[in-house]
């Protein structure tokens, strides 16, 4: 439990915080398990085997000029260090706290300012057969809770996995956040093969843009994200 990996923009004033608590899902090609630091970052891979004690890490913390910290890594929310660091972010530094989940848990604490749901699929059987767990909806659910939090930034994200979790499982995700507010705002990343084994391939361009138009019928704010986009703002490894 605790941070393995942080990362820092300083043109964005972002610092980005990995925290290793296992999973509660099992995801097939877990982004976390094959690339563990911050794919923005050169060099090679690899997690650290210790994880910071919270003065260690405020001693790098405070060498940085941030305004927005970012909750990543494996799933924060099952991390028992996550919830008593947001708070102590909030207050020591005033921080506007991003919560990057998969939405199977909630928090619903106020020192969270805005949240990111990974929706992973609706459809029953591939949620389970993708994430190893049942109800799909425990997400949906907790989606709406959160919208219904005022004063609570709330996104999406999709990853496209050509064949698998496709343009149909795409339009059945917009579709739901639709039914909560069509301007939320959506973004649909390429799956990221992790090697040669792996029986997915990394989405096409085309299909990108494809999936982009079949949200677009649902929803008002929706980019995509995939190994074509530049890269804008550059981050640096602080541990
Ligand atoms: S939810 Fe994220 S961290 Fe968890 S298994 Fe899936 S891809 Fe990995």
């Amino acid at each position: 439990m605790g941070i393995y990996h942080i990362t820092y923009s300083k043109e964005l004033k972002e610092v980005y915080l990995y925290f290793d608590a296992k999973c509660n899902f099992s995801c097939h090609g877990c982004i976390t398990d094959h690339h563990p630091e911050d794919c923005h970052v050169k060099g090679p891979q690899a997690r650290k085997s210790s994880t910071l004690s919270v003065k260690e890490l405020i001693s790098y913390l405070k060498t940085l000029s941030f305004k927005r910290a970012l909750f990543m890594g494996k799933e924060p929310t099952v991390d028992t260090e996550f919830l008593p660091l947001a708070r102590l972010l909030k207050k020591e530094f005033l921080s506007y706290n991003i919560l990057l989940t998969n939405g199977y848990e909630l928090v619903r604490e106020m020192v969270i300012d805005e949240v990111c749901v990974s929706i992973k699929a609706i459809t029953k059987v591939t949620f389970k057969d993708f994430t190893g767990r049942d109800h799909p909806e425990r997400v949906l659910n907790n989606f709406a809770k959160y919208y219904s939090v005022s004063c609570l930034k709330l996104r999406a994200e999709s990853v496209l996995i050509p064949g698998y979790i496709g343009q149909k499982e795409i339009a059945k995700i917009a579709k739901f956040i639709s039914s909560i507010d069509s301007k939320i705002p959506y973004r649909i990343d390429a799956y990221m093969p992790f090697g040669e084994k792996d029986k997915f391939r990394r989405p096409s361009i085309e299909e990108m843009q494809e999936a982009k138009r079949v949200a677009e019928k649902y929803l008002e704010n929706v980019s995509i994200l995939h190994y074509g986009c530049k890269v804008k703002y550059g981050v640096e490894r602080v541990y």
